[in-house]
């Protein structure tokens, strides 16, 4: 399980998991030693806390897959920053998604080629839990981002 996650990001540690009916929950924390401000680009060593972040990814073994991270809350010691903390940020989910990137792209791929609709029976039925607003949220998000 270590692995699968570090395929996610090399810079998580797996911790334990669970399987309750079609769901499997994996527990995850992040052992990146510095995290950089995203508001002022200097890194930090420091923790300040955490809090319990989950989200969705790839299905596992005809299962749902949800992440539940121990988000970190960093210190920010660069005086000229408008903050003194800050949340933990990764690349391959969005600031406030509940979905990893990929799987995103995935759902985009799906609903590109079929309305939305069609694409969330599809994705139900492979074990992806998203409405048609989900995706139709999705679609103006990349519309907008592409602008
Ligand atoms: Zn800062």
């Amino acid at each position: 399980m270590d692995e699968f996650i570090k395929l996610l990001d090399k810079d998580l540690k797996y911790l334990n998991h669970k399987i309750v009916d079609d769901m499997i929950y994996i527990y995850v924390v992040s052992t990146r030693n510095e995290v950089t401000c995203p508001f002022c680009g200097h890194k930090s060593l420091k923790t300040h806390s955490t809090y319990e972040r989950s989200f969705q990814d790839f299905p596992m073994q005809g299962k749902k897959v949800q992440i539940i991270i121990k988000n970190r809350k960093m210190f920010c010691n660069n005086p000229e920053c408008d903050h003194t903390t800050f949340a933990e940020r990764f690349d391959w989910l969005g600031n406030k998604s509940k979905k990893t990137k990929r799987l995103e792209d995935e759902i985009m791929h799906m609903s590109l080629n079929c309305s939305s609709t069609a694409a969330a029976n599809f994705l139900s039925k492979n074990t992806v839990t998203v409405g048609k607003s989900t995706i139709c949220n999705l679609l103006k998000k990349r519309k907008t981002d592409n602008k």
